[in-house]
């Protein structure tokens, strides 16, 4: 029997409001109170692990131990089959400027064009295969913990094409779909994505009758 988070308060190790209240509106009808590790002052720890769910871990782990109450993490990413998996846990560093320019902040156009710039080195029948994974892992004060993983299967295309989500969402069309994440409702993302998957295997074990 998998051990549950139960009604009363769970950490949510993120420092993005934006997470907290998407998990939080998720898990309010179950009796639970989302709190941030940001609001706690819960310091932010390296993420050093070489799989979505060793991150998940590392950071579900450590506001568990810092603030003695069970908490959540997640960790997401873009994985291209033809490029091994990349970029993998590294999806959200690809858009980091100063990797490349030496300049702080963020840039998705350059990520996506790094993504479709070693594709296009492998000539125009490259495969284009790729997927979005999300792992929830949810760690107690004594070290016990559980992990779900989410997928969703998609391909990438070229140019980026919406103005909708987030990330990579404008190069990324899922399996049986035509239009890009970046194209689709909110709502409808919401219930293909690799984070609705992932909700939904924790909800059916944590929260079954
Ligand atoms: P993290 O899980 O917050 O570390 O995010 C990893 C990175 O994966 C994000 O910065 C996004 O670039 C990317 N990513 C995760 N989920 C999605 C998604 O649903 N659409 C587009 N990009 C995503």
């Amino acid at each position: 029997m998998v051990r549950r988070i139960g009604p009363g308060s769970l950490v949510i190790a993120t420092h993005n409001a934006g997470k907290l209240k998407e998990i939080g509106d998720l898990l309010a009808p179950h009796g639970v109170n989302c709190i941030s590790a940001g609001s706690l002052g819960l310091p932010e720890p390296a993420e050093t692990g070489t799989t979505f769910a060793q991150n998940a871990l590392i950071k579900a782990r450590a506001a568990a131990e810092a603030s003695g109450i069970v908490a959540l993490a997640d960790d997401s990413g873009l994985s291209v089959a033809a490029l091994d998996g990349r970029p993998g846990v590294y999806t959200a560093d690809w858009a980091e400027r100063q990797w490349f320019e030496g300049n702080p902040g963020r840039d998705w156009y350059m990520a996506m064009g790094k993504v479709e710039g070693m594709l296009a080195a492998k000539g125009p029948d490259a495969e284009r295969g790729a997927w979005f994974n999300c792992v929830l892992a949810i760690a107690w004060p004594d070290g016990e913990h559980v992990v779900y993983e989410g997928r969703v299967d998609g391909h990438i295309i070229w140019p980026p094409r919406g103005d909708l989500g987030f990330g990579y969402d404008p190069v990324f069309v899922a399996e049986g779909h035509e239009r890009t994440f970046a194209e689709l409702d909110p709502e409808h993302k919401h219930a293909i994505s690799h984070r609705a998957d992932a909700f939904a295997k924790l909800k059916a074990e944590q929260f079954a009758a």
